[in-house]
């Protein structure tokens, strides 16, 4: 099962992405986690990367799929991922259908969670990240036990460098141009389903769980 998460910045991708590939037993792969787990380490990768990031850019499409394309390979991959933050773009989402073709396999739904901008302007703001294991918190829907500290790993929580009101201004423009084509796409493939990410996360994840039945059933 192979299922994409989309939506645009602060729409609860990341939390609902944990939570379904653990209840679904997939893996979680999360492009924009991995950019960051580049960073962090510094290697060569995360170092082309760290402007675009920086900026609330997307990392050009080349590098981008080569990294998607190594995680593919990974044998955690091969029973079923959620796609999280992958595809952002039209030629993302051709290289992914390719990928997936090759291995036999396709995507079975792309799932995209709707949120506002005016939501999302007020969601970022309060978001805290595991500076160690990336579980994203937030203040007002989702706060951790303990405040400041991650609940899954107990390392510190930070808030991204990217969630900055101008960095995330240009994230949203970005998701606007350049990952909204993609609602087209994957409806005219016939495997795009909506949900309101304005509700909830118990709510969203609800709905996606169901999602996820009917494709797998
Ligand atoms: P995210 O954690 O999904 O919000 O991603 C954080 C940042 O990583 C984005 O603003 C981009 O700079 C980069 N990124 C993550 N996924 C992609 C992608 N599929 N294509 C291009 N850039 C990406």
């Amino acid at each position: 099962m192979y299922i994409v998460l989309f939506g645009p910045p602060g729409a609860g991708k990341g939390t609902q992405a944990v939570r379904l590939a653990q209840a679904a037993r997939l893996a979680h792969v999360a492009t924009g986690d991995m950019f960051r787990d580049n960073l962090r380490a510094r290697t060569a990768l995360g170092q082309r990367a760290e402007s675009y990031l920086t900026k609330g850019e997307l990392v050009p499409d080349e590098l981008t799929i080569g990294l998607l394309m190594d995680r593919l390979d990974q044998p955690d991959a091969a029973a079923g991922v959620i796609f999280d933050g992958f595809p952002r773009t039209i030629p993302q989402a051709q290289a992914l259908d390719r990928a997936l073709h090759a291995r036999g396999k396709g995507v079975g739904v792309a799932a995209l969670i709707e949120v506002a901008n005016a939501e999302v302007l007020r969601r970022l703001g309060g978001r805290w990240t595991c500076s160690d294991c990336g579980m994203v918190f937030h203040e007002r829907t989702n706060p951790p036990e303990r405040d400041g500290i991650c609940q899954r790993c107990g390392k510190l929580l930070m808030q991204r460098s990217d969630d900055t009101p101008a960095a995330i201004e240009n994230r949203l423009r970005v998701y606007r141009q350049q990952t909204e084509p993609l609602v087209a796409f994957y409806e005219a493939a016939g495997i795009l389903t909506r949900v309101d990410g304005e509700r909830e996360p118990e709510a969203v994840q609800a709905d996606l769980l169901r999602v996820l039945e009917a494709v797998s059933a």
